[in-house]
């Protein structure tokens, strides 16, 4: 990479402020990393603390031939935010406004540093909700979502992230501002933006279609002999024309790592655990869906149980969002892969990725979004250990082959 000047640097903290462009091996070393394997000591970090900086900087940095890469909370499994050649790396986390929630118009606007569950939040104050739930919502902002294009549990009804996106107000990579919109005419840009990884610029503003959260909703949690058993019920569900808003299947190896932390303990003969919600404005159809569901699971479960009101529902879901922190606890690392296949192979790419796995020695919690074919092995790991590393990457490789191989 060419050498940085003195003056540059200068030049881009009289725009970002004072101690908000760091070079030193410290701050480096911490954005030397992201969710993923990869990592690359970048050249330095800048810190935003206002959307209007990006574009200044951006022209800059464009205007030298320096490389640079947006980068939110890193929770990306993908190495996006990792920088190969050097440059810079943008932090754009403190860009956390919410400048408005419209009701009335459906919409939120918000910058992109707003954590994804903050957002929620602040929308349920109004009964409002926005689809799109990654398992990293937590920490995971929307511009991260966006540039990833991310999904979760309950996409399943309501579609991924570029499915509720209505505007954005981005910088391309040469400092220039555009908006695309999804009522623009000509080349879909709003189709492409969304998942480029912030290759094809940086979302500054987004503009973010919000739901009233129903009135009803119903969750059925149901304790399985086998994982395959918890997947053919969903490939069941769906066929008879219910589309639940989430269908989350959680193997073993998840449910032993999560069940201490919750304050649960699960009958060693539960091999997988299926959460299922559905909602509805209208409380005789979600009756019905509910009947329908529980007469698909008759007879084929070890148990089932139907939360009685927010805080039992709380309880079923907490099992399975501590499964990935749960994991992370019991072992120095733990890589989360990510697949997603046609529905009905679900079972046939498990015992393929069981079979990886075993081959390698290695162990993984496995956690499904069941619904639309989303499958997670977390396989946990001592990065320490540069044999076993070795062994997860490759792994790591073949499991993801056998998700291409089965479309
Ligand atoms: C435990 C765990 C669970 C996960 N669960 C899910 C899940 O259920 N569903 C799912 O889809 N993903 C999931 N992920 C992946 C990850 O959380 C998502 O990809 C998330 O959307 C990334 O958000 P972030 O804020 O961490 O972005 P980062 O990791 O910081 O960045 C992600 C990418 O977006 C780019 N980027 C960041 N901000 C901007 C911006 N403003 N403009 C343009 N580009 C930008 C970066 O360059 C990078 O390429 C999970 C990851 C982990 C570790």
């Amino acid at each position: 990479m060419k050498e940085i000047k003195k003056e540059l640097i200068e030049e881009i903290e009289n725009i970002v402020g004072k101690g908000n462009i760091r070079t030193d091996n410290l701050e480096n070393t911490l954005y030397s990393y992201d969710a993923s394997m990869s990592r690359a000591m970048p050249y330095g970090i800048i810190h935003f603390t206002d959307i209007n900086q990006i574009s200044p900087v951006v022209k800059i940095l464009y205007k030298n031939g320096i490389p640079f890469s947006p980068r939110a909370a890193g929770t990306n499994l993908s190495g996006g935010t990792i920088n190969l050649k050097g440059g810079f790396i943008f932090n754009l986390a403190r860009l956390d406004k919410i400048h408005q929630i419209d009701t009335l118009n459906k919409v939120a606007v918000v910058e992109p540093g707003v954590i994804n569950l903050k957002l929620q939040e602040e929308l349920a104050k109004f009964g409002f909700f926005y689809a799109p739930d990654p398992a990293s919502q937590k920490v995971s902002t929307i511009g991260g979502n966006i540039a990833e294009n991310a999904g979760g549990p309950q996409c399943l009804k309501y579609g991924v992230t570029s499915d509720n996106l209505i505007k954005i107000e981005v910088v391309l990579p040469d400092g220039t501002e555009e908006e695309f919109s999804i009522n623009d005419k000509g080349f879909e840009i709003m189709s492409i933006f969304p998942q480029s990884e912030g290759t094809l610029g940086i979302i500054k503003k987004a503009w973010l279609k919000i739901l009233p959260i129903p009135h009803f909703t119903k969750t059925i949690s149901a304790n399985f002999d086998s994982i395959d058993n918890a997947i053919n019920r969903v490939t069941e569900i769906i066929s008879n024309g219910i589309i639940p808003k989430t269908l989350e299947a959680i193997d073993r190896l998840s449910i032993e790592a999560a069940q201490k932390d919750v304050g649960l303990k699960i009958p060693e003969n539960v091999q997988a655990i299926l959460i299922i919600e559905i909602d509805s404005e209208d409380e005789n159809d979600i009756e019905k869906e509910k009947n329908k569901i529980m007469e698909i699971l008759k007879d084929k479960t070890i148990e089932v149980k139907i939360a009685k009101d927010e805080k039992e529902r709380e309880l079923l879901w907490k099992l399975r969002k501590e499964a990935y922190p749960a994991l992370a606890r019991i072992s120095p690392n733990v890589l989360v892969e990510d697949g997603a296949v046609p529905r009905p192979k679900l079972t046939e790419v498990l015992k393929e990725v069981k079979e990886i796995l075993s081959s390698y020695k290695l162990k993984a919690g496995i956690v499904f979004h069941a619904g639309d074919g989303n499958i997670h092995p977390n396989i946990i790991f001592d990065e320490r250990d540069l044999e076993e590393t070795k062994r997860v990457r490759k792994a790591g490789h073949e499991i993801l082959k056998a998700c291409i191989n089965a479309g």
